[in-house]
């Protein structure tokens, strides 16, 4: 999923989005109901009229932004109260607060309020964040109340494996229609990612979409991929274009470069989006010094594309039962390159 935290991928039009192969797009839900406000998001018709996005949209709950304010934040049983960044003002937002919003933007998918501890908390401090957030999770479940969008649980822990294992076990419990892995991108050294994948995804119910939040790297979405996980979210390919840089298979390339000033190539002649059909490199590196808007756009749609790519291999990998030849290399900690 692209993140499109404003309802919008920075940037990006929808039709340009809906050309990338995007299937589902994530927007935030502590974001809109600081601007616009969810009453102007009901009041065009949800989100997908809002934007003009017909795919699915999944929003996040607001947890994992709440927290990373957290010298502005005061967290009780009852929920969390802070100030608006943008104006000053008094909010406190609440598990059901945080439903409300989300059944009034209308996604397809809500996910529960939760505590998301950052890597540097002490394990009675993750414990108590999942003690919280398992607590918030029967609010949600009560407040929520649209039968056509599904209410995800989220799995804490940070990196305890028997805070994960009881996590799960507690999120499992209430029969939702999915579940993430939250905590995770939270500044931990990124070899533990693929460590918690491995202990929590095995624990999780068969059968339903597995989400893990906040990833969405080659390697770590190709491990998660080997342990059964199905959605990603990651605000690095747009991010990365923003800041001039394109994912080249898994290489990161600096379009500002200065060898790429007579480079009239394709930026990679294997990718068919607009930026390497239409343009060379050394027109984008010429956009990209010139702080010319198109160039940003051209290559977060170059690098959302080449990810899609990445997934949809993964994906055409796993129906035609080569999965494991192909993607090997990515699963072990070596650099070799595969077939994709
Ligand atoms: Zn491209």
């Amino acid at each position: 999923m692209p993140v499109g935290t404003l309802a919008t991928v920075k940037g990006i039009s929808s039709r340009q989005l809906a050309d990338t192969g995007a299937q589902m797009v994530l927007a935030n839900t502590y974001h809109l109901n600081l601007q616009p406000g969810e009453a102007v998001v009901q009041s065009a018709g949800g989100l997908h009229e809002f934007m003009g996005w017909t795919g699915p949209i999944l929003t996040d709950s607001g947890g994992f932004q709440v927290f990373s304010l957290a010298d502005l934040n005061r967290v009780g049983d009852e929920g969390v109260s802070f100030r608006n960044p943008r104006d000053g003002t008094h909010i406190h937002l609440t598990p059901e607060k945080a439903i409300e919003i989300q059944m009034a933007l209308g996604s397809d998918v809500a996910m529960a309020f939760d505590q998301c501890p950052p890597y540097s908390a002490t394990e009675n401090d993750v414990e108590e964040a999942c003690n919280r957030t398992h607590h918030w999770l029967e609010r949600c479940v009560a407040a929520h109340k649209k039968s056509e969008q599904a209410l995800f649980g989220i799995v804490q822990g940070g990196c305890f494996s028997h805070l994960r294992a009881k996590s799960v076990k507690t999120v499992s419990s209430f029969d939702l229609p999915g579940i993430a892995i939250g905590g995770v991108s939270v500044g931990e050294p990124i070899n533990e990612i693929p460590q918690i994948v491995r202990e929590v995804a095995p624990l999780l119910p068969e059968g339903r979409p597995r989400y893990l939040m906040g990833i969405g790297t080659f390697r770590e979405m190709t491990i998660a991929v080997a342990n059964g996980i199905d959605l990603f979210d990651c605000v690095l390919p747009t991010r990365l274009g923003r800041h001039g840089t394109a994912l080249v298979r898994d290489e990161r390339w600096n379009l500002r470069n200065a060898c790429f000033r007579q480079d009239h190539q394709p930026l990679d002649q294997t990718c068919s989006c607009e930026a390497c059909s239409t343009y060379s490199r050394a027109y984008l590196h010429h956009l990209i010094r010139s702080g010319e808007l198109l160039g940003l756009t051209l290559l977060s749609l170059h690098n959302l594309t080449n990810l899609i790519r990445f997934t949809s291999a993964m994906e055409q990998a796993i129906v035609e039962g080569c999965f494991s030849e192909d993607f090997a290399p990515w699963k072990s900690d070596s650099n070799a390159h595969h077939t994709w």
